[in-house]
């Protein structure tokens, strides 16, 4: 088995589970290497404390599965097959007794919850993703590689953004730019909803992308992410169209600093709380502690948004080979809005930038 399904063995042997059913497709992918978008149907990884594990998909994907490196029983299902009857078999063939399932209860709907209850009558179900959040905190080797590929090319993502703003070209004009130019370089996905906002709509913090057109003056924001192999980054720019009044750089060398002071203070041992409070003190005593409404940062790598929280109450101590982003922002209706954000990596001593586009503002003319 490879190291994360052994950890995973462990753990439930420590807490006595017979059975871990996981069924997120992050998850699936995280222990077995399977990357899939099953849509509707289906996707599901049994694993036990001794016998070997199981991966359940369509029987149209048992090939890619192979391909991805699975060397275990694959139980693919066709569309008229009933999954949950295979599963059953599969299991029963090593295990007897199952008193206790592991499975992701946030993931699980309510219909594939009656189908394993009713499977394993009178077991006792508890929740896997505490113990898998905590696994995929830490990065290893290959998966830092892939998050600093994913970096790259957020990076080119933003060069060519900053390339294609002109006056009158709207938001959706340069977003469409950016994705296109990605799509070129062989990205097929964004992790999340490119952001191109402009103007008024920069001032909100998760607006959405519209017609708007750009205009000198204007500040424009740029947050996006890219998928390379299933990690994904994440990077907002904010920068100059033509010049900006003194409000304007007053707010964006606030949020500089910010970022700088809380970047500077992480390293492992330091809780989250601390970082968090380092850039939010300084934005406060700036005086726009009421235009920073979210939390600094959240780890990423499969998952866009996963552990560690940034936020000012989250003790937990920050550790070597954790992955996150640092993000604030002050956005003052009718005046502007800015965020900085980096995606990095911690040290043993420090951390490491894995987004390198510039941070001092950049002034488009
Ligand atoms: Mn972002
Ligand atoms: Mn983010």
């Amino acid at each position: 088995m490879n190291h994360k399904l052994q950890k995973v063995s462990q753990w439930m042997k420590e807490n006595d589970i017979q059975v871990s059913f996981i069924t997120s497709p992050e998850n699936v992918f995280y222990l077995s290497g399977f990357l899939s978008d099953p849509h509707e149907r289906l996707l599901g990884l049994a694993i036990f404390q001794d016998e070997e594990p199981f991966l359940v998909c369509p029987s149209m994907e048992v090939q890619d599965a192979k391909n991805a490196g699975w060397n275990y029983e694959i139980i693919g299902y066709s569309d008229i097959d009933q999954p949950w009857e295979l599963i059953h078999n599969s299991i029963n063939k090593r295990l007897s007794h199952v008193q206790k399932v592991a499975i992701e209860k946030e993931h699980m709907n309510v219909e594939r919850y009656e189908a394993i209850t009713y499977l394993f009558n009178g077991a006792t179900f508890v929740p896997a993703e505490e113990k898998l959040r905590k696994l995929r905190m830490v990065k290893d080797e290959y998966e830092l590689k892939t998050i600093r590929r994913a970096c790259e090319l957020a990076d080119y993502a933003i060069q060519v953004g900053c390339e294609e703003i002109a006056e009158g070209k709207t938001e959706l004009d340069v977003l469409a730019a950016v994705e296109y130019a990605l799509k070129k370089k062989g990205v097929n996905e964004m992790s999340f909803s490119t952001m191109v906002l402009t103007g008024a709509n920069a001032a909100s913090p998760h607006g959405t992308p519209g017609l708007t057109k750009i205009k000198k003056g204007d500040l424009v924001l740029f947050d996006l992410g890219v998928v390379v192999d299933g990690y994904c980054s994440d990077i907002t720019r904010t920068v100059a169209f033509g010049d900006m009044d003194d409000k304007q750089k007053e707010i964006y060398d606030t949020v500089l600093q910010a970022q700088l002071k809380a970047l500077e203070a992480c390293k492992p041992g330091v809780p989250c709380s601390e970082i968090d409070l380092i850039a939010r003190n300084h934005i406060r005593e700036a005086g726009y502690g009421e235009y920073f409404p979210h939390r600094l940062g959240h780890g990423l790598g499969i998952s866009v948004h996963e552990y560690p929280s940034l936020t000012e109450t989250n003790s937990l101590l920050l550790e070597e080979g954790m992955v996150f982003t640092i993000e604030p922002g002050i956005y003052v209706p009718n005046v502007a809005g800015v965020r900085i954000e980096d995606d990095l990596y911690l040290t043993k001593d420090g951390v490491e930038v894995l987004t390198k586009f510039p941070k001092e503002l950049q002034t488009i003319k």
